[in-house]
């Protein structure tokens, strides 16, 4: 059986990180098992759908790198159209059928008949079935004249009295009891076919063979099961993957931070850290590494995998998962991201060379690229120098001034920009030969004049990156405080 999965987006807003979610395990899974991943535009919402949020919903895919085999974009003429706006005619056909088996009827019931239905339930402590007089199939002949005559009624599916057990490939076998829903709206009395059936004769046209979806549509899947059985079509293998939750363990909402893809797009998060985190929403790899990218998992990625249980959305560990990425990135591909970036401004003025150093050195301070340039302007570029304790005690030694004031002078005669590794080291050995001294002081010495801090990264990497300028600003200053503090 070949596998066509699909993702069916509602283009009524932004791509939602749970929606993302859902593309990427279809994609992955289309992936593992050289399927087809189909991207189907749920557009029958008229009224709440637009096709600018379907152009920026596949913009943020293409981010994301979840590219689709076919679409509306990509048709492959045997399943086209990929829009349900344009697949009218088709779900008009079926819904043809469905009356003429008596599987479904025309209803021409009232919005104020079926309120007074529903009140009636209520207050007779009943589930609000449909209980109109269309049901009855004695009146076929009667609806079918209204409908010639130009009435222009509700189809509704007649709900079998039975209960239906899903195989869920997630959840188990999910049983829904008999009467759990009642004969329902397929085809709005405006014309407009409804998702749970729109859904069913696409997923079938286009012979999904796996839906793999959020949790939050189970209770639409019963629906579909009806729906299935009296198309008399093979159902597709069904995964529904657990829900979203915030910290507070309540569904994912807008109230728990940045829920759209675009706004992490906008705040420089890598895609294939999106990606990787998404996947870990719920899906685990098999030898339990949390980093990965999306091409490590094509030919591991399967449906046993996933955890039934709801996944918490943590922002922290998505931000470690990026910087986790970010190291892993060529310094090439940062350097170029940053050229874009009004905030690096400074660092792209820098020439390539110390382009290349510093981000080699800064990398590993940053969780984001738009981190590095801020990183270099604390770390590099800093002229601030804060006296906290530690510092004034290496100050105090009696060797750190001497060493503060070799450099300075070592320093006075440099006539270029930056200081270079070898220079660096034959200071560090005069320190240690002719000024004899060893060990913490001249480790930490040397640190704390060159740089004003008592820890820090590799000096032969941070050393050769910072202005000779800067370095004597703080050799100066640090003198100043020391003759201020002996008085
Ligand atoms: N249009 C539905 C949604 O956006 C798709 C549901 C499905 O995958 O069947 O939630």
């Amino acid at each position: 059986m070949s596998v066509r999965v699909r993702f069916a987006p509602s283009p009524t807003g932004y791509l939602h990180i749970g929606g993302a979610r859902t593309a990427l395990y279809n994609y992955l899974y289309a992936k593992a098992l050289g399927g087809t991943f189909i991207l189907r535009i749920e557009d029958t919402d008229i009224e709440r759908s637009n096709a600018e949020y379907e152009k920026l919903q596949i913009d943020d895919l293409k981010w994301l790198g979840i590219t689709h085999d076919e679409g509306p974009d990509k048709p492959n003429p045997k399943y086209a159209p990929y829009r349900q706006s344009e697949r009218s005619a088709i779900y008009q056909k079926y819904a043809d059928q469905l009356i003429e088996k008596d599987l479904a009827y025309y209803d021409f019931c009232t919005e104020e008949e079926l309120e007074v239905m529903k009140a009636r339930a209520e207050a007779e402590g009943r589930d609000p079935v449909y209980e109109g007089k269309w049901k009855d199939p004695a009146n076929k002949v009667e609806a079918l004249e209204r409908v010639k005559a130009g009435e222009k009624p509700a189809i509704r599916f007649r709900a079998p009295k039975k209960s239906y057990t899903l195989k869920d490939k997630v959840k188990g076998d999910v049983t829904y009891p008999a009467n759990m829903v009642g004969d329902f709206v397929i085809v709005r009395s405006n014309g407009l076919p409804v998702y749970n059936y729109c859904c069913v004769i696409d997923d079938m046209l286009m012979e999904i063979s796996h839906v793999i979806r959020g949790e939050d549509h189970l209770n639409n899947t019963v629906r579909q099961l009806m729906i299935y059985e009296a198309l008399n079509a093979k159902l597709p293998e069904f995964a529904h993957v657990s829900l979203l939750i915030g910290s507070d363990r309540q569904k994912l909402s807008k109230r728990h931070g940045a829920t759209s893809v675009n706004l992490y797009r906008n705040e420089n998060y890598l895609p294939e850290a999106m990606c990787n985190y998404l996947t870990l929403l719920g899906w685990s790899h098999p030898s339990e590494t949390d980093i990965f990218s999306k091409s490590d998992l094509f030919s591991i990625f399967s449906l046993e995998r996933f955890s039934g249980h709801a996944a918490m959305y943590d922002l922290e560990k998505l931000k470690w998962v990026n910087g986790q990425h970010l190291k892993k990135m060529e310094n090439e591909d940062i350097i170029k991201m940053l050229s874009g970036m009004p905030e690096a401004t400074g660092f792209n003025q820098q020439d390539p060379a110390w382009k290349n150093t510093a981000v080699t050195l800064l990398k590993q301070y940053a969780d984001f690229v738009s981190d590095i340039p801020k990183k270099a302007e604390e770390m590099i570029f800093g002229e601030h120098i804060e006296m906290k304790n530690e510092l004034m005690e290496i100050l105090g030694w009696e060797t750190t001034p001497k060493i503060i004031d070799y450099l300075h002078g070592e320093m006075n005669k440099i006539t270029t920009p930056f200081v270079t590794e070898a220079e660096l080291t034959s200071w560090m050995d005069f320190a240690k030969k002719d000024l004899a001294i060893k060990g913490k002081p001249l480790f930490q010495g040397i640190r704390a004049a060159l740089t004003g801090q008592e820890h820090g990264p590799d000096l032969k990497l941070l050393i050769p990156l910072t202005p000779v300028s800067i370095i004597k600003k703080r050799l100066s200053l640090l003198s100043k405080t020391k003759q201020e503090k002996d008085g």
